[in-house]
């Protein structure tokens, strides 16, 4: 995939915040961007604010069209391990605890204890007095840190928030290695939702034996690379893991495929693991269509083949620890930079300077942020039409506060676009079309520079790509434009994956139709392929295809089918 880079004189910018990973400057810099100068450049002069830490409030109220930040505002409902317990019990309680069935039981200390007592006490009775295994983490600290595991309650000491979660302690196993998953998953918007799991994750591994008998062993029972880097094994060239704590995810399909299985129904059920918890807090994310967010979720499969979610990492690492690392988090960001499509951002970038006529702030949000402080002139021409600037996208959101008169050019053009809702591919052509007629009117650096710096957003000089953007390709085989494109870079479209998710993640999200969805696919999937294991003919193998409606991608495998076309042969992993 090309990168959105830029030459000459005026090329993308992004800023840094304290802490960000240097990675992220290789990456950008590779790109042709250039690094904000805090002391020296415009205030608004930057195209992507980079934290590792979240956004005030401000941030977000005072964005502007061609800026992006790296975090959706309030998504600590799923990153932090208390919230998303919390969060994913009200789900099970809503929809079943068939569905939600993925993550391990946990309670939230001191809180929950006597029910934790209650359920420990049960188990004692039913195992002859054995409780099982129980692993006990801090709620807001990561990277392994403050966990232990026990079995015996006498053992179970805190002395702040905690969560006790049952161990899951039968994990699948590579020559005696302990691993998880870690699964990159970019939610693009949260209204609409858009979700994209990227292809090439990580493995992750212990580096020391799997052994029940030595609890206190880090080494063997945790499997983060911040704890096991400093493990007398790490550099130990171990039995089929090698060298290190880490694979890549290509290398760990090549495992599966050496053991017989076909992953296919490994990959769906964490597919619908990252739906299903994205689910529980979506309706509940402002508006912020300015952000993309890059999870990570950490994954265990048990030794049947079951994945387990156990967090979600806000600000997954980006550090480079390995060549796995260079080779996986490079890729990633370069992806992840393709899907912010800053081609149109900058055609606002230019529009704004043209027209000077606004000021800051373009803040989009809605709901539990402040109210949107909109630019005078938006507020005189459209008073309370809300609704005529429906439009899903991050363009044509920042559209909104463009003066009438831009509107109006726009709407001649396309037939009306106010009060009729738009599809993304609507709003895309709009994007294209605007960026034409602003090439068409583009004026050159010097001319730029010679502008009056009237208004308050003196704004950086428009840019000259290099690098060509990805044109973002839609399914050849789908007349249907109305779908997010399916893949970017080796990031899969994974939500919507219908028509009906792709109705239900209109406007206001319809969490009930979604859920029932994805309850209806891993159905489909599971009954599908118990179907062609007992007969294995190829009509069976014909009828596992689903209604070609959609055509979403199956996200996994390298070359994902399309999921409708998917053939779920013998050897699949796991059940419903
Ligand atoms: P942190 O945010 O500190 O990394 P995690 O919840 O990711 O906390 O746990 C750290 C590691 O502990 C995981 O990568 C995994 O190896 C192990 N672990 C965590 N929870 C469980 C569990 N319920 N069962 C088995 N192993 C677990």
């Amino acid at each position: 995939m090309a990168a959105a880079g830029v030459c000459g004189p005026t090329p993308l910018v992004f800023r840094l915040h304290e802490g960000a990973p240097e990675l992220v400057r290789e990456v950008l810099l590779e790109r042709g961007w250039e690094e904000y100068d805090e002391q020296g450049q415009e205030e608004g002069g930057w195209n992507l604010y980079w934290r590792t830490s979240a956004f005030h409030n401000s941030d977000y109220e005072n964005i502007l069209p061609w800026q992006r930040l790296n975090h959706h505002p309030k998504t600590v409902g799923i990153t932090r391990k208390d919230c998303l317990a919390r969060n994913l019990k009200r789900m099970r309680g809503t929809f079943g605890s068939g569905l939600y069935n993925f993550s391990p039981t946990t309670f939230i200390l001191p809180n929950d204890y006597t029910r934790f007592l209650a359920e420990y006490t049960k188990h004692r009775l039913k195992n002859g007095g054995r409780s099982g295994y129980w692993i006990c983490k801090p709620v807001d600290l990561s990277r392994g840190r403050g966990i232990f595991i026990f079995e015996d309650i006498r053992d179970l000491v805190y002395d702040s928030s905690v969560i006790v979660q049952r161990y899951i302690s039968n994990p699948l196993l590579i020559s005696g290695y302990k691993f998880d998953l870690r699964i990159y998953v970019c939610v693009k918007s949260f209204q609409p939702l858009i979700i994209y799991m990227h292809q090439e994750g990580m493995v992750r591994f212990a580096t020391e034996k799997y052994n029940l008998t030595s609890l206190d062993n880090l080494y063997s029972h945790l499997t983060n690379t911040s704890i096991n880097k400093f493990g007398p094994f790490y550099t130990t060239d171990k039995e089929r893991v090698g060298q290190g704590c880490k694979w890549t995810m290509s290398k760990f399909r090549c495992f599966l495929h050496s053991q017989g299985i076909n992953e296919l129904f490994l990959w769906q059920k964490i597919n619908n693991i990252v739906t299903l918890t994205l689910l529980t807090i979506a309706p509940s994310v402002p508006s912020s269509p300015n952000s993309v967010e890059l999870f990570g979720f950490d994954i265990l499969i048990d030794a049947k083949y079951k994945p387990w979610l156990l967090e979600v990492n806000y600000s997954p690492a980006l550090t480079i620890d390995c060549q796995v690392d260079v080779t996986v988090k490079k890729v990633l960001l370069n992806d992840l930079v393709d899907l912010m499509n800053y081609k149109s951002m900058d055609s606002v970038r230019q529009r704004g300077y043209l027209k000077q006529k606004y000021k800051r702030p373009c803040y989009l949000g809605s709901q539990s942020l402040r109210s949107p402080v909109l630019p005078k002139s938006m507020c005189e021409h459209h008073p309370g039409n809300k609704k005529s600037y429906s439009i899903h996208s991050t363009f044509s959101d920042s559209m909104r506060f463009f003066p009438s008169v831009e509107m109006n050019r726009i709407r001649t053009a396309r037939n009306s676009i106010s009060n009729t809702k738009r599809s993304w591919s609507e709003a895309s052509d709009i994007e294209s079309e605007f960026d034409d007629r602003n090439l068409s009117t583009r004026v050159s650096p010097w001319q730029a520079s010679r502008q009056p710096a009237g208004g308050c957003c003196k704004l950086p000089a428009i840019h000259i790509q290099k690098y060509k953007t990805p044109k973002f390709p839609w399914d050849p085989k789908s007349q249907d434009k109305s779908t997010p494109p399916l893949r970017v870079g080796d990031f899969i479209l994974t939500f919507p994956f219908n028509e009906v998710t792709l109705k239900a993640s209109w406007d206001k999200l319809n969490v009930k139709t979604a859920v029932h969805e994805v309850h209806k696919l891993i159905s489909q999937l599971a009954s599908g392929c118990s179907h062609i294991q007992k007969r294995g003919t190829e009509d069976e193998l014909d009828r596992c295809k689903e209604k070609k409606d959609f055509g979403s991608l199956f996200w996994g495998p390298t070359n994902p089918p399309l999921l409708s076309e998917c053939h779920l042969g013998k050897g699949y992993v796991g059940t419903s």
